[in-house]
């Protein structure tokens, strides 16, 4: 399986060469250069396989230079016992049908492909022949930093350092991060806010000289960027995964459509249920959830892409985002044309906005149904879901809820819709206890698990609980300024 540009160019790559990159020279986004199939019989054949076989023989249709002892390997690990508790992409039904994405080592969805991205990138760099190790880079508003230390943590071959903004995350996103165990990870606060963390490290990460420089200490920059095709191969497999759990409870019958409703920001976790339908399993509409920065509501309605409008500042912030890149990888695969996808491209990023051709635009909506949800009909959900069938949802689970809900009473009418739930409630405890009704404190952090415990009765997750009493590695402070400096010390070793 080779894999191209998004935007043309003139070569084909490898899945290591690709994933080693992360972006294709032009600025495109990887895609593979034919979908794999999955027939019936296929599905058939996964039935009795565990979470990390399926994953495993799923990845490797995609994968040719990997053998398939590598990946379960590699699966084994990652979804194992030690970090998802037995159970890493459950479906339960609860009034609905939730797909529960959140049981991994941080809490949110982020981990399903965090966990496996860094064992894919280890082992694509040695298929490269190079003989460097990957320095991961990142700056974090929350999630992804903590997803990516837990993932890298003492991978063979890599090294990662995440920069948050100081006073710019919660304090258990905070404590999660500055807790942080393994003896390749190191993690700093930036005086800034994300802008100034995220600049600071796209300086690094275009700074030729300092790539050359850390290359000579054996290090080769990387980062743990969503656009990676290495963090959205693994969110295919999960819906293949839940397709077929959906038909062994008797929720769908085999063969027969299933929708799926997914909270959106940057449109992976949308994208990979979009490519697991293209390669035959029974999934019928995709419903694109996103919160007041509704600009793909508005995509997929008018085929008008215009980030030129204000930024919302929501209670589900991991969906925070006016750019979503990974819809670049949906216009290729609609419209075949990578020069279109280009010119598209150009014109976003020159004039904040683009429109589609009306027969793209079409097709879109077709396969598409969006809404969005404002923070007060979020937490309004999330109490509602709480009182109706006692399930305790995060707020990000709670905006494709109640989008779930205007599907079914419009078009969606009679449809079995699967919600993809993305994070545990109690890494938002502030908004989920005032969606029940209680007062929390400005800046309270730890003690709100106990607080939200004591009120629903629901055990939170472990490793959450357990911050508390977490001692914190991580104290350093720096300014913008400072930051390539600090990158040099950690990858010369001090
Ligand atoms: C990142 C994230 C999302 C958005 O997922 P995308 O793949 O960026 O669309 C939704 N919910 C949670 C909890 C997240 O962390």
């Amino acid at each position: 399986m080779k894999y191209r540009s998004t935007r043309g160019g003139t070569r084909e790559f490898t899945a290591s060469e690709a994933i080693v990159r992360g972006l294709a020279p032009d600025g495109g986004l990887f895609v593979p250069c034919e979908l794999p199939s999955l027939s019936s019989e296929d599905l058939r054949s996964l039935m009795p396989l565990s979470y990390p076989e399926r994953a495993a023989r799923v990845m490797k249709l995609f994968l040719d230079e990997f053998s398939s002892d590598e990946l379960e390997g590699f699966c084994r690990e990652a979804y194992g016992e030690a970090r998802f508790g037995g159970a890493p992409a459950p479906t339960v039904e609860r009034g609905g049908l939730y797909l529960e994405l959140w049981h991994g080592p941080t809490c949110a969805f982020k981990d399903m492909a965090l966990q496996m991205l860094p064992r894919l990138l280890s082992a694509s760099l040695e298929k490269c022949g190079g003989s460097e190790g990957a320095l991961i880079l990142t700056a974090t508003s929350g999630d992804t930093g903590k997803a990516a230390l837990e993932g890298f943590r003492d991978v063979k071959n890599t090294k990662i350092m995440v920069f948050y903004p100081l006073g710019g995350v919660s304090e258990i996103q905070k404590l999660q991060m500055t807790t942080q165990q393994g003896e390749n990870v190191r993690v700093m606060a930036v005086r800034g806010n994300f802008d100034d963390a995220q600049s600071g490290v796209k300086r690094i990460l275009s700074d030729a000289a300092l790539a050359r420089a850390a290359l000579g200490r054996g290090w080769r920059f990387s980062s743990a960027n969503s656009i990676n095709w290495g963090r959205l191969l693994p969110q295919i497999a999960y819906y293949v995964s839940a397709y077929l759990d959906c038909a062994a409870s008797g929720a769908v019958k085999f063969g027969d459509k299933l929708d799926v409703c997914v909270p959106t920001g940057n449109f992976g976790n949308i994208l990979a249920a979009y490519y697991a339908k293209r390669m035959g399993v029974p999934i019928g509409r995709l419903v694109c959830a996103s919160n007041a920065n509704n600009v793909l509501t508005d995509f997929i309605r008018t085929g008008v892409y215009d980030r030129r409008r204000d930024f919302h500042m929501t209670v589900s912030p991991s969906m925070d985002i006016l750019v979503s890149s990974n819809l670049e990888r949906l216009l290729y695969e609609v419209s075949g044309d990578a020069a279109l996808v280009a010119a598209l491209m150009s014109r976003l990023s020159d004039e904040g906005f683009y429109a589609v051709p009306d027969t793209i635009r079409d097709e879109i909506g077709r396969l598409f149904f969006s809404g969005f949800c404002r923070d007060g009909e979020t937490l309004d959900t999330i109490r509602d879901v709480w009182r109706e069938h006692g399930y305790l949802i995060d707020p990000h689970t709670a905006v494709a809820e109640h989008v779930r809900r205007e599907y079914l009473s419009s078009e969606g009418r009679g449809r079995t819709t699967l919600v993809v739930s993305t994070a545990s409630p109690y890494k938002f405890c502030g908004a989920v206890l005032k969606a029940l009704g209680n007062d929390t404190p400005d800046g309270a952090g730890v003690e709100l698990i106990g607080r939200l415990r004591d009120v629903t009765g629901v055990t939170p997750p472990p490793q959450l609980e357990a911050l508390g009493s977490c001692s914190e590695r991580f104290r350093e402070v720096c300014p913008p300024s400072e930051m390539a400096t600090k990158v040099m010390d950690f990858a010369e070793g001090r």
